[in-house]
């Protein structure tokens, strides 16, 4: 099937509702180049599943593992096709991409699309596994959600990002607006922070890790991380201190709680705290896309500037492989997060937080930059792409069609 049009982006407020095919592929193209010119990684994995795999840090860590390891990948990730006449999401037109080029490139890549909160999904990745991979040596768990589904009690929850205890005011970007403004936030209600953990803590990721362990689909030596954010302390009401920072405390209970299980094969599991990037799910987040329009002109003066894919290298090839060790902090967290909370970045980024206003944003910080990234999400704003001609917007996932 085909179905030509010239797709132009359409945003509503922290979303773009239309996705481009071409400049999706051209992005995991540019990700996956940054991987090949890199030095292939030592005692890498070779059979990867990665939950969370079509956007942001775990579609990164997918492009790095596959092409810096040549490792077999199952991605899962919730994304729409092309219906009715509109474009498929970002995620969908990503994967796509990745799995043409893993292909051609020789590489094993597989991809399940579905709840991967549900025990559906976990039996259909587990039957994959068993049939067709090597036992998995490494687990990424790359969830940004909303909503999930407890597949024990069938009940359905929401996170919310907010504070606890008290209203949160902050100097803020309304992205839709581009003005810089004050906003209030209101303090969690009942239920708030249970629902939060419930969805972004680490229950799914253990019941993930037990149903693989139990399946007998885990190697020696199985390694799995998830993602965790800390950030300055101008968010710390609304993320480090809020509902979300439960949620994140329960997956690094979590992260322990697995690390005991993966032991015994003498693998490990921690939690990886990574620097602010530009994604579906921090532009969500009150406060946090001015910070960022912030510490990206401050990172990209220092020459310190990293995304997605350079965070997920820089995990994998200097602290989880080429025989290096995971450098713990006192938490027992890794921290690719470290040069975005070096004092002297910090120290800059809060020295102009008090002046910045809507009349000098673009002149103080990189809102420029923040704009570009975003639209890039969705493949939009890449060089080379002609985003007046028409285009195919049904394009199959290989190993989906
Ligand atoms: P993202 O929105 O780009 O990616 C989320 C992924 O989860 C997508 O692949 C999506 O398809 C998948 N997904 C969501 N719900 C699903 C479901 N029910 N079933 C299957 N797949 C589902 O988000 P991201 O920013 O890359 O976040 C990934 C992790 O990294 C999160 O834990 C986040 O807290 C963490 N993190 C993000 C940042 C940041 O600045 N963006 C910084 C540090 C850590």
């Amino acid at each position: 099937m085909s179905l030509m049009q010239v797709v132009k982006p359409k945003i509503r407020g922290f979303i773009c509702v239309t996705a481009h095919p071409e400049g999706c592929a051209a992005h995991v193209q540019e990700q996956i180049d940054y991987i090949k010119a890199q030095k292939p990684l030592q005692g890498g994995p070779k059979s990867v599943l990665v939950i969370g795999s079509s956007t942001g840090y775990g579609l990164s860590s997918r492009i790095a593992l596959a092409f810096g390891s040549k490792a077999a990948t199952l991605g899962i990730f919730f994304e729409k096709p092309s219906e009715g006449g509109k474009p498929a999401s970002a995620g969908w037109y990503n994967s796509a991409a990745f799995e043409k080029a893993a292909h051609r490139d020789g590489l094993w890549a597989k991809s399940l699309n579905g709840d991967a909160f549900s025990n559906e999904i976990k039996e259909q990745a587990i039957a994959i596994i068993k049939k067709e991979m090597p036992k998995i040596d490494l687990v990424v768990y790359s969830l940004a959600s909303p909503r999930r589904t407890d597949p024990k009690t069938g009940i359905s929850h929401r996170s919310v990002l907010k504070p606890i205890g008290a209203p949160f005011s902050s100097k803020n970007l309304d992205t839709d607006s581009h003005k810089v403004d004050e906003v209030t936030i209101e303090p969690a209600v009942e239920g708030d922070v249970e629902n939060t953990v419930k969805v972004m803590g680490g229950e799914d990721w253990e019941l993930w890790m037990d149903a693989l362990e139990e399946a007998g689909v885990l190697a020696e030596g199985c390694n799995s991380v998830a993602y965790s954010y800390l950030g300055p302390e101008v968010t710390w009401p609304v993320y480090k201190n809020g509902t979300i920072g439960k949620a994140k405390e329960d997956l690094e209970r979590a992260a322990q709680a697995i690390d005991a299980l993966l032991k015994i094969k003498r693998g490990k599991a921690f939690v990886s705290v990574n620097k602010a990037v530009v994604t579906q799910a921090s532009s969500a987040i009150p406060v946090v896309p001015l910070y960022i329009s912030l510490l990206f002109k401050i990172m990209k003066a220092k020459g310190l500037q990293e995304g997605c894919i350079e965070q997920a290298w820089r995990l994998f090839s200097t602290q989880l492989y080429n025989d290096n060790f995971l450098n713990y902090d006192e938490a027992g967290r890794v921290r690719v997060d470290d040069w975005e909370m070096r004092p002297d970045v910090q120290e800059e980024v809060f020295a102009i937080w008090p002046k910045v206003n809507t009349e000098n944003l673009s002149e103080l910080t990189d809102y420029a930059g923040y704009q570009g990234e975003f639209l890039k999400l969705f493949g939009f704003g890449i060089p080379g792409i002609d985003y007046d001609k028409e285009v195919d917007i049904e394009v199959p996932i290989e190993s989906l069609a």
